[in-house]
């Protein structure tokens, strides 16, 4: 089990940048239609483990299905960083999209296969 480290990252223009702290154990590889199309990879945090640390005002929301998750992407460049949803018990949590992770190696990371298809 890898230790929590925190991670700093953000979109590809660089005005959405947050912060956040997690062991990677837990990442996605989920074949939902969304995750499948933006090529999403997320780790699931407590919203305490998550700071926005710029681009509040440039993010983008985008809500499909269900709307139970709500997807956060810069609206200059495009890149969905990061969405906020609820788990089945109603706890928030942030799923952060662990490509925008600054020096990321998606290849090195272990992930676990999640059927969001079907759900
Ligand atoms: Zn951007």
């Amino acid at each position: 089990m890898p230790d929590s480290k925190t991670y700093t990252g953000g979109c590809h223009c660089g005005l959405v940048r947050f912060e956040c702290t997690t062991d990677l154990a837990m990442v996605t590889a989920c074949n939902c239609s969304i995750c499948t199309k933006r090529g999403l990879h997320f780790a699931f945090l407590a919203p305490a483990s998550f700071q926005l640390r710029a681009g509040e005002d440039n993010l983008r929301e985008y809500l499909f299905n269900k709307h139970a998750i709500r997807h956060q992407s810069c609206d200059d460049c495009g890149v969905e960083v990061f969405a906020r949803g609820q788990k089945p018990d109603g706890t928030a949590v942030v799923a952060v999209n662990v490509s925008c992770i600054d020096g990321i190696e998606l290849a090195k990371l272990k992930m676990a296969p999640v059927d969001g298809k079907s759900r």
